[in-house]
């Protein structure tokens, strides 16, 4: 095989030609021989295996039968006429159906001969149907030559149109083996290979398009998916060593008197052995001479602001200022009261900047920053805007970062000034915390964000009481008044959200207008105050009515989820979903966890008409079964995959071409494992076994920081 053998344009495999190379080009991708080598088959049919009927299960299975078709008839319907075979083998009978080509099927069918049959079976209660099976005589299928497992490519319309269909894609595999004599670099080192049992990389390619038997195709596809997730965790990995070796990061070297005071008298209550952990974690980065990127995991309600702060009191005993930014002005508002109360007479210079912040202020507030006597901003985007520029920011920590962007948060690295670390005209960025409510599995986090380090909150403050959470028809919704009524009786406090999907903005404004307007009415003034919050209502509204609920001057909140984020109140126990059906795991996730907050038993009652889909059932059952954020956070992984996860993009796990970071979790740990000890080993993959990996990595690696490190 010729060097760069893979490289070669794929028009000039025989078989392609230069009308079928623009073709394979615009409908899959496919330049070279190496782009048609990497298409996967998606599934393959199975023909190693012969089916007895009564060994037939569910409907979409595509199976193998040996038998003979014993009586053929037609049958006449509304919808047309078809040919359908009465097909034994020596367990049962099933049927063969023809909707086309019924005449010249009925010619040449032979009854009572022995057939093999190929199909997807259907399944009407007992029977089971076959259509447009493919037929074979026994004797021709005994002495033809079998494809055992047929790979079945992706495709498209128009690659069918353009006569580029399943065969000819196979075929042209075949050739592209064929040419190459199964001559594949090998891409991982032969210690790997022989612990793992893997096979070659010639032998993987080679049984992922032809595989002979299950086992075969299960070993060639383990192979190609360790390597492919092999690869992207090492360039992860190679990027975090990087980062910590090369970025350097202020040292907050003191642990100071702002902090000690806080921590001795003004902290409110008793961490959790969590948070001290966290804490601890946090003010070992910051004390390091490198840049601290952290991701801060931790359920609703597990107490995460407590470290924010504390974090940044840090930063303020070492001359530095700090800011917490929020996604929303609600929150960010939350954030800055909440931090004024626990700041309490410390001496902590603080403010509060957001889109409605006035200009005079605004003004006051960029001076402040600028000559450092402003210690802490607390904000919304507005923090980002290039006119806020700081004297000396040393911590940036961003709360519920999946509303903010990666490029948002790159914008971060340069307001820090031109602080007194500043090293050979190179600017050090600040220390920046990143905090999510929105737990992932831990080894998903780690694989997708490679590149940061992790802390996890994995205890809640004690003395909560679980959330009780129940589902309840619409049509029960008279009782979920009555129950309201008496919660409010008691003098809690109750939400009510519904759904805001931006594509039906209208028909959800209206919906939740139309529950306002009943809810006013079960709920009326001066007995009840109500409080409503949409995306509709200008921000001095909407603060307005969040401050009345806040304040508890309102018992009802009606909201869309604006409400869904971080907001604290914790006098409300009582949390409705509306159309429940429509929100996802995680959201509703979230939602239930603006209740439990006090010492009140707290409910959560999901809303939702009598129609569910399959997926909704189990959102709902996994909502009503369990409180831990870990677990639902499994469930949606598995009901919706990894798309909606952040980080994924960047991570570059989602642009897979074999391997499932759900489904082939186990694999993905044990590429990162591999990974990890390889470079602890080798960090420079100098060593010649490991020179197979270091080309590899060399082809791959388009960052040149990375391969600037390595080589
Ligand atoms: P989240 O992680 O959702 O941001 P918060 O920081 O808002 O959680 O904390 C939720 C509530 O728990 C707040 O009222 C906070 O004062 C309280 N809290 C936090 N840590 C503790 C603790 N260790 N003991 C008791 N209450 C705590
Ligand atoms: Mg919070």
């Amino acid at each position: 095989m010729k060097p760069n053998f893979l490289q070669t344009p794929i028009a000039y495999l025989k078989g392609v030609g230069p009308n079928r190379a623009e073709t394979l080009q615009t409908e899959l991708g496919i330049q070279t021989y190496h782009d048609l080598l990497h298409l996967y088959p998606n599934r393959y049919l199975d023909k190693t295996q012969y089916y007895k009927i009564n060994q037939l299960k569910d409907s979409g299975a595509d199976v193998q039968i040996m038998g003979k078709i014993v009586h053929l008839k037609t049958v006449e319907q509304k919808r047309g006429k078809r040919l359908v075979a009465t097909f034994m083998d020596d367990t049962g009978e099933m049927e063969l159906v023809w909707f086309r080509a019924q005449k010249w099927m009925r010619e040449n069918l032979r009854l009572n001969e022995p057939y093999v049959v190929f199909g997807r079976i259907n399944r009407y209660g007992s029977t089971f149907s076959m259509p447009h099976p493919e037929m074979e005589l026994l004797k021709e299928h005994q002495a033809g030559l079998k494809i055992a497992m047929q790979p079945i490519y992706p495709s498209t319309e128009k690659l069918s149109a353009k006569g580029i269909t399943n065969r000819v894609i196979s075929k042209l595999q075949q050739q592209l083996l064929l040419e190459s004599k199964g001559q594949f670099q090998e891409t991982v080192s032969g210690a790997i290979l022989e612990e793992l049992k893997l096979f070659s990389r010639a032998d993987a390619l080679l049984n992922v398009h032809f595989p002979k038997n299950q086992e075969l195709l299960a070993k060639a596809r383990f192979r190609l998916k360790f390597e492919e997730l092999f690869y992207i965790q090492l360039q992860l990995i190679s990027k975090k060593i990087i980062r910590k070796q090369k970025i350097k990061g202020f040292p907050f070297e003191k642990v100071g008197h702002n902090f000690n005071t806080f921590f001795e008298k003004h902290l409110p209550f008793e961490l959790t052995a969590a948070q001290k952990r966290v804490i601890k974690e946090i003010r070992a980065d910051l004390g390091s001479n490198a840049q601290m990127n952290r991701l801060l995991q931790g359920d609703v309600g597990s107490g995460k602001t407590i470290v924010a702060l504390m974090s940044m009191l840090l930063a303020i005993d070492n001359g530095f200022q700090a800011c917490l930014m929020a996604p929303t002005e609600i929150l960010a508002n939350q954030h800055y009261n909440g931090l004024k109360e626990l700041l309490g007479k410390m001496e902590i210079t603080l403010e509060l900047l957001t889109g409605s912040t006035k200009k005079s202020e605004r003004r006051t507030i960029h001076e402040r920053l600028q000559n450092g006597s402003l210690h802490i901003l607390v904000g919304t985007h507005a923090v980002l805007e290039e006119k806020v520029q700081f004297h000396n920011l040393g911590l940036a920590i961003v709360d519920e970062q999946h509303r903010f962007g990666v490029a948002q948060r790159s914008k971060l690295w340069h307001k820090g000034g031109s602080p007194p670390g500043e090293v050979g005209g190179v600017s050090i960025p600040p220390h920046v915390l990143v905090m999510t409510a929105t737990p992932i599995p831990r080894t998903l986090a780690m694989s997708l964000y490679g590149d940061l380090d992790i802390s996890v909150i994995d205890e809640l403050p004690p003395g909560r009481k679980p959330v009780k959470t129940v589902h309840r028809y619409d049509s029960n919704r008279l009782k979920v008044f009555h129950f309201i009524k008496q919660e409010i009786k008691k003098g809690r406090q109750v939400y009510i959200v519904y759904p805001l999907i931006q594509e039906s903005e209208a028909v959800d404004y209206k919906d939740l207008m139309d529950g306002y307007e009943s809810i006013s009415r079960e709920f009326p003034l001066p007995d009840y105050q109500i409080s409503i919050v949409h995306g509709r209502m200008k921000s001095q509204d909407k603060d307005y009515e969040m401050a009345r609920f806040v304040k508890g001057e309102t018992q009802l909140m009606v909201a869309t989820t604006v409400i869904e984020v971080g907001v604290n109140v914790p006098n409300a126990s009582v949390m409705i979903i509306e159309s429940a059906e429509r929100f996802g795991l995680s959201q509703l996730h979230q939602l239930r966890g603006r209740v439990g907050r006090g010492a009140e038993q707290s409910y959560c009652i999901l809303m939702t008409g009598s129609k569910l889909s399959e997926d909704a059932r189990t959102r709902l059952q996994t909502m009503t079964r369990t409180n831990d954020g870990f677990e639902i956070a499994e469930v949606d992984l598995r009901l919706r995959g990894p798309g909606d996860l952040m980080g994924t993009q960047q991570s570059g796990l989602l642009n897979l071409k074999i391997a499932d970071i759900v489904k082939d979790n186990q694999i993905l740990n044990t590429a990162r494992y591999y990974a990890v000890n390889l470079l602890k080993e080798d960090p420079r993959l100098e060593k010649p076994e490991n020179l197979p990996i270091r080309k590899q990595f060399a082809k791959m690696v388009k960052d040149k920081a990375i391969w600037g490190y390595i080589s």
